[in-house]
C-alpha cells in the first residue's frame, strides 16, 4: 500500500508537536542575556565578578537546565539546544585582560573568564563553552597588532562570538550620526583586518542610544560597514525571543550578573533566575530541533513575521 507524502508529512509534524507538548517547549519564551565586566579577586564596583562567584553563577546555570548561546545566535534564531532546555547568552562588556590572556602557548590563564567556562563545560556534559565578547580598542589589555590577533583569532577558533562595543567606549547618547558611525565602523573595521570577524551585535557603552536608535545598527564609516543583527541595553530584564512581535533589535535588554542585594534585589541576575524559575511559563524552553519555533497554541498571536514557516503550535 502506498503512503500518501501529504499524510505522512502530517504525521511527522503531529509528532514533533506532541514531542514539544512533553518537554513544554516554549520558544516564544524570555531568555537571560547576562552582562559581565572584570572577573577579578578585588572588585572594583558593582560591575565586576569574583572568579569564585563566577563559578558559583555558571554552576547555578548549569543545575537551572541553561544552555549557553552566543548574542549573534539568539539575534539570529539559530538556537539549537537540547530539549527541555533553556538558552542564556553570556555577554562580557570592554575586552578586559580578566576576561582572556593567552600564555605562550595560546592557553587561557587560570581564572580567566574563558577558562572557568571551559572548566564549567568540561565538568557539565551539555553546558557550552561559548559567550560573546564586546570589544573596544583596549582589546583585552595587548597593545600590538599581532598580540590583538592572537587573541581576537583564538576566540574565533574556540567559538566564541566577538560584538561591537565602540572604539573608545563613548555615550552615544550626544553624538552626531558621523560620529556615532566612526567610533562603530572603526572597531568594526580593526577586528575584520586583525582577525576577519564581522561582529553581528553591538552592545551601547552605559546603555545609552543614540538620538536615532537606527544608527547603532546599521551605518558606514570609511571602510568600516556595519549592520547589526542586534543591539543591547545595559539592563536589567530577560530579554524576549527573537522569534516573538517583543523582539526589539535596536534595543535588547541584558541583566547584571549580581546577587540580590542593594539595587540588585530586584532586577539583577539572581534575582531573575529564580523568578524564571518560579515562573516556568515565561521562560524560553527548547523542543530540541534548532529548526522549529515551538511553542503552546495560545501564544500564536506574538510569533514574529518571517518564522511562520517553522512553527510548530501545540
Ligand atoms: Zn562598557
Amino acid at each position: 500500500m502506498k503512503v500518501d507524502p501529504a499524510v505522512q508529512k502530517q504525521q511527522a509534524q503531529a509528532a514533533k508537536a506532541a514531542a514539544a507538548a512533553k518537554v513544554k517547549a516554549n520558544e516564544l519564551g524570555q531568555i537571560p542575556v547576562l552582562m559581565y565586566h572584570r572577573i577579578i579577586e578585588k572588585p572594583g564596583s558593582q560591575d565586576d565578578r569574583t572568579p569564585a562567584k563566577f563559578r558559583a553563577d555558571l554552576e547555578r546555570l548549569a543545575r537551572d537546565g541553561y544552555v549557553p548561546i552566543t548574542a549573534a545566535e539568539y539575534v539570529t534564531g539559530k538556537i539549537d539546544i537540547p530539549a527541555g532546555r533553556h538558552p542564556v547568552v553570556l555577554t562580557f562588556d570592554d575586552s578586559s585582560p580578566s576576561q582572556l590572556t593567552l600564555d605562550e602557548l595560546g592557553v587561557p590563564k587560570a581564572d580567566t573568564a574563558v577558562a572557568i567556562l571551559r572548566e564549567m563545560a568540561a565538568k557539565h556534559p551539555g553546558f557550552r563553552a561559548v559567550a560573546t565578547f564586546y570589544v573596544t580598542r583596549d582589546m583585552f589589555g595587548k597593545s600590538t597588532r599581532e598580540e590583538q590577533a592572537q587573541t581576537l583569532m583564538w576566540l574565533k577558533d574556540n567559538g566564541f562570538d566577538i560584538g561591537n562595543h565602540t572604539r573608545d567606549h563613548v555615550n552615544l547618547r550626544e553624538r552626531s550620526q558621523k560620529d556615532v558611525a566612526d567610533q562603530i565602523g572603526s572597531i568594526q573595521q580593526q577586528v575584520k583586518s586583525l582577525a576577519a570577524i564581522s561582529p553581528v551585535t553591538l552592545a551601547l557603552p552605559y546603555g545609552n542610544q543614540p538620538k536615532v536608535k537606527e544608527w547603532a545598527l546599521r551605518g558606514k564609516a570609511g571602510e568600516g560597514v556595519y549592520n547589526h543583527g542586534g543591539v543591547f541595553l545595559a539592563g536589567y530584564t530577560p530579554a524576549p525571543a527573537p522569534f516573538t512581535k517583543t523582539f526589539d533589535p535596536l534595543g535588547i535588554p541584558r541583566i547584571r550578573a549580581m546577587d540580590k542585594t542593594g539595587d540588585c534585589t530586584q532586577f539583577c541576575s539572581t534575582a531573575w533566575l529564580d523568578w524564571l524559575k518560579s515562573n516556568p511559563d515565561m521562560r524560553y524552553t527548547s523542543d530540541g530541533d534548532g529548526s522549529t519555533v515551538a511553542f503552546p497554541k495560545f501564544k500564536a498571536p506574538f510569533l514574529r513575521k518571517g518564522f511562520a514557516a517553522g512553527a510548530l503550535p501545540y
